[in-house]
């Protein structure tokens, strides 16, 4: 998970180019820019690296999730549905558009169960958000086809996932939108900011106009004289992101190898022991090698596996006691504590009814996170700590038994 790891030079060389224009907003003053559009190149360039038509920068992948929403027309009492492991910030944009999350469980995939996602569809589902956890597929496929069969679009949440493919295909762009994150922990950063992928030409001038107070974009008019077709807001990226932007995607394949490879040498390590399973990745050649997930039989071998882990300076995170990513844990939703006087929509919903979610609404998630270990991947990794991992994890796993 590297963001934060890999900044050099060439950042710093994109960011001076914006700084000798003195230019830091990505629309007008053609005539100081010389030329530079950081934010516009950018841009193109992401869309030919996943394999979208159009993509559109915003200022953070929470707002590319909430200029998404908007461009399909979300709204208040809407239904979306997403999955019960994800940042909370997926459903934060669901909320701030009106709308009404509902969770499925996840599989050994970590992302959406398949079967759960048919369950939890009603006749007011407008948008599925499947999200690729932790740097890898989810079965994608079969959640498009569900979505077709029910004519409900999916906006894939790729936050997690850049650069990540199924069946060599750029996550991202299976759904009718794919929203990205390069916020400073993902795997290209540019401090804050997001992108969002489509196919679809009006989806991506809703997203552009919308991000930008409505702003039509017409390049035969300045801008303070262009036209407006509805109501926006501000999700604007300045070139300064843009520009890190540049320097950060020309990284990322070079990362994901060396993720991969990394990633590969603590698998064989765990592979050693009988009793330790991994996570079911739909199309192995396509993780982008961010996290390295594995099962023990139960929660107590988990947690006692992890305490030698710690214990030897290589603990692993347990996902189940994370308070951002995992459903039981989102006291704030489950107390359905907002800022809203009304309190909604959890209160004075529709006819007095209140919308209630429940610590124990996921019980097959639960279940899973129980025996669930995770290492996050750097991609630079010393032969020294590599060696502190291995050996944490044959003590690990020799002290429980487990081992062969
Ligand atoms: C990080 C993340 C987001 C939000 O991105 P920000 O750029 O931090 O706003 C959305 N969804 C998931 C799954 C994430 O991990």
């Amino acid at each position: 998970m590297p963001g934060f790891e890999v900044f050099g030079e060439e950042e710093k060389r994109e960011i001076l180019e914006v700084l000798e224009t003195g230019v830091l907003f990505r629309y007008e003053f053609a005539d100081k820019r010389k030329g530079v559009y950081k934010v516009a190149e950018f841009e193109k360039r992401f869309a030919e690296q996943c394999g979208a038509k159009y993509a559109q920068a915003v200022s953070s992948g929470t707002a590319a999730l909430r200029v998404a929403l908007a461009a399909m027309g979300i709204s208040p009492g809407d239904e979306v549905i997403t999955q019960g492991f994800t940042f909370v910030a997926t459903w934060e944009a669901i909320l701030e558009s009106g709308a009404v999350p509902v969770f499925t469980e996840v599989d050994e995939t970590l992302c959406m169960d398949v079967e759960d996602l048919e369950k939890k569809i009603t006749p007011r589902t407008r948008a599925i958000i499947p999200v690729h956890m932790l740097g890898a597929p989810a079965h994608i496929d079969k959640i498009v086809a569900i979505g077709e069969k029910h004519g409900i679009p999916i906006i894939e949440d790729t936050a997690q996932a850049c650069g990540g493919t199924f069946n060599d295909r750029g996550l991202g762009t299976f759904g009718t939108i794919g929203i990205f994150s390069f916020d400073p922990v993902k795997t290209i950063t540019t401090g804050e900011g997001g992108m969002i992928v489509t196919d679809d030409e009006t989806i991506y001038q809703n997203c552009s106009e919308y991000h930008d107070h409505g702003h039509d974009h017409n390049p035969k008019l300045e801008r303070g004289l262009e036209g407006r077709r509805f109501i926006g807001f501000n999700y604007r990226m300045g070139e300064l992101q843009g520009a890190i932007g540049l320097a950060q995607l020309a990284r990322l394949k070079g990362m994901i190898a060396a993720q991969k490879k990394h990633k590969k040498a603590i698998r064989q390590a765990l592979e050693e022991l009988n009793n330790v399973t991994f996570r079911k990745l739909p199309d192995p050649a396509g993780d982008t090698a961010t996290f390295l997930a594995f099962f023990l039989p139960d929660g107590d071998a988990a947690r006692r596996f992890n305490e030698v882990l710690r214990k030897e300076n290589a603990g692993a995170i347990y996902f189940k006691e994370n308070t951002w990513h995992f459903y039981p844990k989102w006291e704030h939703l489950l107390g359905g504590l907002t800022l809203s006087r009304t309190g909604w929509p959890f209160k004075e919903r529709e006819q007095g009814q209140d919308l209630r979610y429940m610590p124990d609404d996921l019980p097959r998630s639960k279940a899973i996170f129980e025996r669930l270990l995770v290492y996050p991947i750097p991609v630079k990794m010393s032969k020294d700590r590599l060696e502190t991992i291995i050996s944490a994890i044959r003590k690990a796993g020799s002290r429980d038994g487990v081992a062969s």
